[in-house]
């Protein structure tokens, strides 16, 4: 088995990919993670990985070398030549645009990237599938939906694909009104119905931002136009995605949702390995399924057109909802504006080129700039 590369490795997905390696008996070489802890301390040692990376400050950095028996790498750069070490498998679970250059960086090596940093996709998409062609590595989908079509488009002719279903639980603000949302705070935002993941995924769940996230994703991942990506709301979450075809054939992929399952996929394809969860049987569930209320959930269409805009305004849309969520988890501001501000930084660099890796970079930042303007302005003292 090939020595496994975890970054972002004290996040929710993570420590499930640990836990996971350490089920199948896949060797940890490496973990990295953007803040020193005790707890990142206690997973290099529990795992016996041989190196870390952090990022922090230097103060923190030097309290943290003190934490553990390895050998300690500091920053991004460090980040992403752990990424570049070939023949390895590199579990990306960065959250956010940081993710970008470890991805391309494992691609580059010839590497299987199990990508969980949707963010790599919708920021640089054409720049990571050229990364994947020269490299000449493989690139396996981490996130449920993706995994799913993953797995329903395998033995298919891409001429036979009519369409993609990406599969949506609706968060907690399902059958809400945007009148009703105006005043929810982080607590609600939180609480997610069916999956146990990280801060800023559930936040964006709840505003459907993450849905419009994961349509571009697709768009890139699977070469499907954007008008033949649907969402569906499917408050179970029992559906993962389907593909539809030609014929009118549809290919769903079910079970249960335990984010350990498309992780551990990602890391065995195209083998499978033994259930970390409880059996899947079909009796007892129900399934439901509706339209996305898109009045009250703007960010979807939002993110539709960005997708379609191409350029830069994909990673304008993430990088400004990256602050925006940010502010809202700090109570700086409202929910509903999260959507206002990721508009606003659309309209104003939007537009920008993003065909090398530095303008992603600069699009990103210009729109945490911008960004950070509309949250003060929101919070009244611009
Ligand atoms: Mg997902």
């Amino acid at each position: 088995m090939r020595p496994l590369v975890v970054l972002g490795a004290t996040g929710s997905i993570g420590r499930q990919a640990l836990e996971v390696a350490a089920r199948i008996d896949m060797p940890v070489e490496a973990l990295a993670a953007h803040t020193p802890s005790t707890e990142l301390a206690e997973l290099v040692e529990q795992t016996g990985a041989e190196v870390v990376a952090v990022g922090g400050t230097d103060e923190e950095r030097k309290e943290f070398a003190d934490l553990v028996t390895r050998p300690v790498a500091f920053g991004e750069e460090a980040m992403v030549e752990l990424s570049s070490r070939p023949g390895r498998i590199v579990l990306n679970g960065v959250v956010g645009a940081a993710g970008l250059r470890p991805t391309l960086a494992g691609l580059e090596a010839g590497n299987r990237v199990a990508l969980a940093n949707k963010e790599s996709m919708v920021a640089g998409g054409h720049l990571v599938l050229e990364a994947l062609q020269r490299g000449g590595g493989e690139l396996l989908p981490v996130d449920s939906e993706h995994s799913a079509l993953h797995q329903c488009l395998l033995g298919e002719h891409s001429d036979d694909v009519a369409g993609v279903i990406l599969t949506a639980s609706g968060g907690p603000f399902r059958g809400h009104d945007r009148a009703s949302l105006a005043t929810v705070g982080p607590a609600e935002a939180l609480d997610h119905p069916t999956w146990d993941m990280g801060g800023r995924i559930t936040v964006d769940s709840a505003s459907l931002m993450n849905k419009g996230l994961e349509v571009i994703e697709a768009h890139h991942l699977f070469s499907i136009p954007f008008d033949r990506i649907r969402v569906v709301v499917h408050p179970q979450s029992i559906v993962h995605s389907a593909v539809e075809f030609v014929d009118g054939a549809l290919k769903a992929h079910v079970g249960h949702p335990d984010m350990r399952i498309p992780i551990q996929y990602a890391l065995t394809y195209p083998r499978r390995a033994a259930n970390p969860g409880a059996p899947f049987t079909l009796p007892g569930f129900t399934l439901e399924f509706e339209e996305v209320d898109r009045a009250t959930f703007p960010a979807l269409d939002l993110a539709y057109a960005a997708g379609r805009a191409g350029g830069a305004a994909p990673a304008v849309l993430n990088a400004a909802d990256e602050v925006a969520v940010a502010a809202f988890l700090e109570e700086k501001i409202e929910f509903l504006t999260i959507t206002e501000v990721v508009a606003r930084a659309l309209e104003t660099v939007g537009s920008v080129p993003a065909g090398t890796l530095e303008e992603v970079l600069s699009a990103d930042r210009e729109a945490r700039r911008v960004a950070a303007e509309q949250v003060g302005s929101a919070m009244g003292y611009a």
